[in-house]
């Protein structure tokens, strides 16, 4: 199994906190330079503390870009330089009924979630098929194929991922480059802790039961029946951005825990 990443270097969206983070972390332990992404300076420059206390032989840097604003794009994308891997992982959510969703929400979710994956890789693909290297990874969701009513914009988002990655790794078609997709189930990020928490707080229940009464209710197809760890979707993430993940390209690959369903 080949994961060295030296010489190689990331740019992570979103990557202040959570799955972007564990990725970034991961990379940079595996000797990958990375750049990490937040919307304020003081969130990138927390997390970069973090890094180093916790990876203190990473190479990094950080880039503020919020991407629901398209001239910090712009900006971000003059600074970013040459990058060999790219993860699309930023992304939000608005927990809304569909009849009460407005235009404004499903823009934004429309905006961050797809169309900072359709600008940066825009801008970096080109340059990975000229070094006849590189990789791309969309972070998608479980919600791509659930489509749970109450975060219906979310999903539509999540689902355009899939097609998005899928007909952008045609064009990587004879070369080294790889463009796929990971879905992560439930995982338990600080966002999934506070709604665990103040469920709990809210019904008198442990965490515990929230978490159980959670997976029978609203994930009864999941296997596992638990929040996945960040860590256990930023393994599965470094594999597929690996030299050993060479032959795997237009791929979407679940990592939820059985969540979905189905044979395929
Ligand atoms: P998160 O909500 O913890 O946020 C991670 C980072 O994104 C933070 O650093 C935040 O500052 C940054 N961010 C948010 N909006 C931004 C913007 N407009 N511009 C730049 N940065 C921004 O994220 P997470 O829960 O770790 O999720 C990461 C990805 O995984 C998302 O695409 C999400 O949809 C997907 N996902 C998450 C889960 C889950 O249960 N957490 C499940 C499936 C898929």
């Amino acid at each position: 199994m080949n994961l060295d990443f030296r010489r190689q270097k990331a740019f992570i969206s979103g990557s202040t906190s959570g799955i972007g983070y564990a990725i970034a972390k991961s990379l940079a332990s595996l000797g990958c330079e990375v750049v990490l992404n937040g919307r304020t300076q003081e969130s990138v420059d927390n997390a970069l503390v973090k890094l180093q206390e916790e990876v203190p032989e990473a190479k990094y840097s950080g880039l503020v870009c919020d991407f629901a604003d398209t001239s910090q794009i712009d900006a971000l994308l003059e600074d970013l330089g040459k990058i060999d891997i790219l993860i699309n992982n930023v992304g939000i959510y608005n927990d809304q009924d569909f009849f009460k969703t407005s235009d404004d929400s499903w823009n934004e979710q429309w905006e961050v979630n797809v169309m900072s994956g359709v600008r940066l890789s825009r801008a970096l693909l080109t340059s990975m098929m000229k070094k006849d290297y590189g990789r791309i990874l969309f972070i998608s969701s479980e919600c791509a194929v659930l489509t749970p009513s109450n975060l219906l914009a979310y999903s539509v988002t999540k689902t355009a991922l899939l097609g998005l990655s899928k007909g952008l790794s045609g064009l990587t078609k004879g070369s080294k480059v790889t463009v796929n997709t990971l879905l992560p189930g439930s995982t338990l990020t600080d966002g999934a802790q506070n709604f665990l928490e103040a469920v709990a707080q809210k019904t008198g229940q442990s965490i515990e039961q929230v978490e159980k009464e959670f997976f029978k209710t609203d994930r009864p197809n999941s296997l596992i029946q638990r929040f996945e760890t960040v860590q256990e979707i930023a393994d599965a993430a470094v594999f597929l951005c690996s030299p050993s993940a060479s032959a795997i390209n237009g791929t979407a690959l679940r990592v939820d825990g059985g969540s979905v369903g189905g044979l395929f």
